[in-house]
């Protein structure tokens, strides 16, 4: 089977944009879809947290151009990057908005959105596997279990202005949500840790860091509630890095399938 000429792939116009998700990191984690957006687009415009390996995908004659945010940015260059694929669009490129993970989560693809429609540029979003998925998947943690929890909560680790995030309400998520997954935390991960065991939660309960997921330098870091702010004051933590909280955390004893799998060049 010849992917490009046996499936039936929508036609990627020129003048569109097409949102594509990366996935966490491992090249082989992108759609078909996404895939087939990299072989037909003229301009590539990517984010930091993008395989470079992916970026090799794309047609010789593409430009690729980097457009990432590196965190605590103010906001006037996200604009910066919507003004850029609006004209893009018009120049009647067929355009590849790369992003890490999932576009739609805590990736700002809902604004880019806006700002597409808004100009009336036609736009399609291409789902990725978001880190707090299938990045924990690669640390042999599963985010439900039929036996822990039916609940799962992701949330980020700062807010706009870098603070630990004022509208979460501490006390519900503590009590309500046995699980919890935390993007871009590392910065507040002791502080948000003592806001949930001051509301209830146990301090023994595990806690994984894991930096790099799905790439060949992974590492899961395991630790508990109680013990975080230690843990990050003693080791040196990569990024980027998802962090994960419950009862969940302990299958990766088990579970833990990775490592041992990696080699050079592989997909994933
Ligand atoms: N849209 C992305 C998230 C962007 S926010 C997604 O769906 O995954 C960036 C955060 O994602 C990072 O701070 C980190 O918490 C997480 N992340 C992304 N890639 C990761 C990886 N390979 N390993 C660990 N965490 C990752």
């Amino acid at each position: 089977m010849n992917l490009e000429t046996d499936i039936d792939f929508p036609t990627f116009e020129p003048g569109s944009i097409w949102l594509v998700g990366a996935g966490p990191g491992a090249p082989g984690l992108m759609t078909l879809l996404g895939y087939h957006a990299l072989l037909t687009a003229d301009v590539v415009v990517f984010d930091a947290l993008v395989n470079s390996a992916v970026l090799d995908w794309a047609r010789p004659e593409a430009v690729k151009e980097f457009a990432g945010k590196r965190g605590g940015k103010p906001s006037a260059k996200q604009r910066d990057i919507s003004e850029r694929l609006v004209e893009l669009a018009k120049q009647g490129h067929k355009v590849v908005r790369l992003k890490g993970g999932d576009p739609f989560v805590f990736g700002r693809g809902g604004e880019e959105c806006e700002a597409l429609k808004a100009a009336n540029i036609p736009f399609r979003v291409v789902p990725g596997i978001s880190a707090g998925i299938g990045g924990l998947a690669y640390a042999g943690i599963p985010i439900t279990h039929r036996t822990t929890n039916h609940v799962v909560t992701f949330l980020t680790g700062h807010d706009s202005s870098g603070s630990v995030p004022d509208q979460i309400d501490w006390q519900a998520l503590a009590k309500s949500s046995p699980v919890i997954v935390l993007y871009m935390a590392l910065k507040h991960l002791g502080k948000i840790a003592e806001r949930l065991i001051k509301h209830g939660r146990d301090p023994d309960e595990p806690l994984a860091i894991v930096s790099n997921a799905s790439l060949p330098n992974q590492v899961v870091l395991r630790t508990t509630l109680g013990r975080v702010g230690e843990t990050l004051e003693q080791n040196e933590i990569a990024v980027p890095a998802i962090s994960i909280i419950g009862p969940v955390v302990d299958f990766c004893e088990v579970l833990e399938w990775y490592k041992g799998h990696v080699k050079d060049n592989d997909i994933g």
